[in-house]
């Protein structure tokens, strides 16, 4: 689960972490009033939408006047966001963080990921902040510093020093700079973060840093056991389809293509989807159902699917392991029947009760196709795909 910037500045505060001053608003009247609470001469008007890149897709203005912030807040506002990581439609603005201007001397970088290799937190840090990491690691991997942290011992001291002066702390403002990156790590562990990312990271004329972006990930199966940061989750933000396919707990991903994919499994989605482009179809979704499939199940799933705007053809690939084949050709039928289903469909079982299955399905009188071997089955659905 993905959360706002000004949330996550929320979650750094608490763990001692430096950030601007900032009140996060939802009109350009709270926008200007928010301006005038926190002071000074220069705000920032930042867009809060789940993606990064708002700075260059003109989502975050420096303001020198009340009468800027009214001004940006008005054209930010409602806007059709566009940045590198929201795809060409862009995310519609709902929010706002109005914030104290900060004075950049530095921008730096530094995040926390896990490490799947190492199995621990890594630390990544470079002294090229506010710009693309990922064009640093292509152009200047060796501007980037990484320590995989010990679990038992935390992030050390010496540890967050050594990465402190590598990317360029000076030496008086190494302990801040130690302070904010055990928080960083405290913050990430306890809320059982995916990705932790400040950037950039500033070093003030005055050698304070601070925190001047925040981007955090959830692993979603912690989820569970951390209320406060449910509390943070912005349905605005999500796919509609993801949404109510989580309410189904249907495991459901929307793609680009135009080929449903229905499948019990990951690996068995990934192996559908990678055996659908090898023919030259597009997924246009990753549907898990899951182990437990019920025929409602089934039918919640279409159902999803079928509001995707460009889908063309469906394909059920599924195996009957504990799930057995005849159970998944009841859910089809009744599925087919009560959607109503526009679309054509292949389906291919294999598994527990397959043959009962395949009879149910060809003796439903609905055009569904059937396919024995995944080639078979793919070959089938880009074809009706295309047709
Ligand atoms: P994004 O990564 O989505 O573009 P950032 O929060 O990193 O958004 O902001 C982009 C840039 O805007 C930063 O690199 C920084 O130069 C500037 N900026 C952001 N917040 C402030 C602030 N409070 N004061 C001064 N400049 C800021
Ligand atoms: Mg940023």
């Amino acid at each position: 689960m993905k959360i706002h910037e000004y949330q996550g500045k929320e979650i750094l505060n608490k763990y001692g972490v430096a950030v601007p001053r900032g009140i996060p608003c939802m009109s350009v009247e709270e926008a200007v009033t928010a301006a005038q609470t926190l002071g000074g001469a220069v705000w920032v008007v930042k867009a809060q939408i789940h993606a990064g890149g708002r700075g260059k897709g003109g989502g975050v203005k420096v303001a020198k006047s009340l009468d800027d912030v009214r001004q940006y807040a008005t054209s930010i506002l409602g806007m059709q966001l566009v940045t590198h990581q929201t795809g060409p439609a862009g995310q519609k603005v709902r929010r706002l963080l109005i914030e104290e201007g900060a004075d950049i001397k530095k921008e730096l970088y530094v995040s926390m990921v896990t490490d799947r290799v190492s199995q621990r937190v890594v630390l990544m840090a470079s002294s090229e902040g506010g710009m693309d990491i990922e064009e640093v690691a292509a152009s200047h991997p060796e501007k980037i510093h990484k320590v995989a942290i010990d679990p038992s011992a935390g992030l050390t001291d010496a540890e967050a020093d050594d990465i402190a002066g590598k990317i360029g702390v000076p030496p008086d403002s190494i302990a801040q700079a130690r302070a904010l990156l055990q928080g960083l790590y405290r913050a990430y562990w306890e809320t059982d973060a995916s990705l932790a990312e400040i950037n950039p990271l500033i070093l003030t004329g005055d050698g304070r840093v601070i925190a001047l972006d925040a981007k955090f990930n959830f692993d979603s199966n912690a989820l569970f056991r951390h209320p406060e940061i449910m509390a943070y989750r912005d349905l605005d933000e999500e796919d509609p389809a993801e949404i109510e396919a989580s309410k189904h707990d249907l495991a459901y991903i929307s793609l680009d293509g135009n080929i449903g994919c229905l499948v019990n499994g990951a690996g068995l989605a990934m192996a559908t989807m990678d055996t659908i482009k090898l023919f030259d179809g597009e997924p246009a979704n990753f549907l898990d159902v899951g182990g437990g499939a019920t025929a409602e199940k089934v039918t919640e799933a279409f159902k999803i699917m079928l509001q995707h705007p460009g889908l063309k053809a469906i394909l059920v690939n599924i195996f009957g392991g504990i799930m057995r084949c005849d159970v998944i050709a009841e859910g089809v039928v009744t599925a087919s029947r009560a959607v109503k289903l526009s679309v054509p469909l292949v389906v291919r079982m294999k598994g527990t009760n397959e043959d009962l299955g395949k009879k149910m399905l060809a003796d439903s009188g609905l055009p569904i196709i059937s396919a024995d071997t995944m080639e078979e089955a793919a070959k089938k659905v880009v074809a009706a795909a295309n047709a």
